[in-house]
């Protein structure tokens, strides 16, 4: 234990998958513990599933757009 290496260091868990996050100064670890901030690779991750839902969600636009084009076929 050489305690005197982290002096002024600080470190938490990630709360996504509980890796050890280390930080060297201490104004961005008060500010991501007060955020619950995730570790690099989950906040990736995170944004993965945000671009995912994103995808998903302009799907739904996209059939109703079709079945209007469809309509309009039937229409002409
Ligand atoms: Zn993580």
């Amino acid at each position: 234990m050489r305690k005197r290496h982290w002096k002024n260091r600080k470190n938490r868990k990630c709360p996504d998958c509980s890796k050890i996050i280390y930080y060297t100064r201490k104004d961005a670890f008060d500010r991501a513990v007060g955020n619950n901030s995730v570790c690099k690779s989950c906040a990736q991750m995170d944004r993965k599933l945000t671009m995912e839902t994103i995808e998903k969600m302009k799907q739904p636009k996209t059939t109703e757009h079709k079945k209007k084009t469809r309509r309009d076929k039937v229409w002409l």
